[in-house]
């Protein structure tokens, strides 16, 4: 026996049956993004390493345990992405948009890799539909990309998710927060797991993102962000707050909700599912004021969300295939010539055709036709080829009739 090669850990197949409901959640969410005036953007797979460790942050999870970092043959140091804003933000600068006139609202829907510890929704190579606009400061559009989000999971027919939404405060006031986080922090720490110690040091705030039941405990004592928000954050989360009311959004604040990246400035928002189990974020996003003049660029704000694909998914309704097709049965090389020929044809005029270039009697192909869900099948022998008149089966009625070609194909068009 040959050996088999696997799937690499942590990647799966998305196989034809599974197709249908990825191209419906990309279809809608493409609608759903035009609808809010946002143009797709496509950027490269990889990039250069600095680009996420200094976007992304060198403290979170995402740069120090997950990423897929390699150097190419001329030695430069490239990570396949793990997420999307900081190529985005590099691609604005690169390409000078911020100088055109139109609105800097992109999306995107593509594949993502993450090294992390496989299992149920959480994947290594995972996709995104994501989405950021830039220069907009006021709280409105804070609130208009949940409202979107939510709109998108309705037009999904995707229910039960709850939105939670949070401010992180910006440079000014997160400071004075950070000293408190870890002054707190420093005298749970007997309690914290070895990984939150060494956060403790390292930035405090990513104790939240941790998953260990004790540390998810400590972490209710710790004190909340939105207790230290200074005036401008504060009246930017309230005025969020206000347009999430007036879109009739239901949110709930939740205070830890600080998301596992170093940029966020201001709002933080989630939508999870109880339906998903651990894994529980469909989508994820916030804002990120300062990274675009960060990396050299214009002092552009920034927001965005990202939603995970997989995990969407697995919540939506199955799509059934209704595609109608036709199943060609022929008999001899004679036959077969002819029906290549039409079906050629039909084809042409939008008709979805199958051929099997197998020798099968008539009674296997009509079988085959049947197994594969036909709507119809064209059985051409010698006796049909004599007169050019073909017989078609309708395979739901049963009922045979010789047609001519013109006939068929009047019929099948108009049906399919
Ligand atoms: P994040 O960029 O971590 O905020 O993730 C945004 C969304 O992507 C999450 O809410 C998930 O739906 C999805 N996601 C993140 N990481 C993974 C993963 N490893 N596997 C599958 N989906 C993921």
């Amino acid at each position: 026996m040959k050996k088999k090669i696997p799937a690499a850990k942590g990647t799966r197949d998305i196989l034809p049956r599974e197709v249908v409901n990825w191209q419906n959640v990309e279809s809608v969410s493409r609608r759903v993004f035009e609808l809010y005036g946002y143009r797709e953007i496509r950027t490269p797979v990889f990039e250069a390493t600095e680009l996420f460790e200094k976007g992304t942050g060198e403290t979170s999870d995402i740069v120090i345990k997950e990423m897929y970092t390699f150097k190419d043959k001329a030695g430069r140091s490239l990570t396949l992405r793990p997420e999307y804003t900081p190529s985005v933000v590099r691609s604005i600068i690169e390409n000078r948009l911020y100088l055109k006139p139109d609105p800097l609202r992109f999306y995107y829907i593509g594949p993502m890799f993450r090294y992390d510890k496989p299992q149920k929704g959480r994947y290594r190579q995972f996709h995104q539909a994501d989405i950021e606009v830039f220069g907009e400061e006021d709280p409105a559009v804070d609130a208009e990309i949940v409202e979107m989000a939510d709109y998108l999971l309705k037009k999904l027919q995707v229910s039960d998710t709850e939105t939670l939404v949070n401010s992180v405060g910006c440079q000014k006031c997160r400071p004075s927060y950070i000293k408190d986080l870890r002054s707190k922090a420093v005298e749970a720490s007997r309690v914290l797991c070895a990984d939150c110690q060494r956060k403790i040091t390292m930035n405090p705030l990513r104790i939240f993102d941790c998953k260990v039941e004790t540390c998810l405990e400590v972490a209710k004592t710790f004190p909340k962000i939105t207790d230290y928000l200074c005036q401008e954050c504060e009246n930017h989360f309230s005025r969020f707050c206000e347009y999430l009311d007036f879109f009739s959004i239901k949110y709930k604040v939740e205070p830890r909700l600080v998301r596992g990246i170093d940029y966020y400035t201001k709002t933080t928002f989630e939508v999870v599912s109880p339906r998903l189990g651990a894994q529980d974020a469909l989508l994820g996003g916030g804002r990120y004021d300062d990274m675009m003049k960060e990396f050299g660029g214009p002092d552009l704000c920034g927001i965005g969300f990202a939603m995970g694909i997989e995990r969407l998914i697995s919540v939506v309704p199955f799509v059934e295939e209704k595609g109608k097709f036709l199943y060609l049965a022929y008999l001899g090389e004679e036959s077969r010539r002819a029906g290549m020929e039409f079906v050629q044809l039909l084809r042409r005029a939008g008709v979805e055709c199958l051929i099997e270039y197998k020798e099968r009697n008539l009674k296997n192909q009509m079988s085959r036709a049947n197994k594969l869900g036909a709507a119809w099948v064209l059985i051409i022998g010698d006796e049909e080829v004599k007169r050019g008149k073909y017989q078609l089966k309708n395979m739901e009625t049963g009922v045979q009739e010789e047609k001519s070609r013109e006939d068929i194909l009047k019929i099948v068009r108009e049906s399919s």
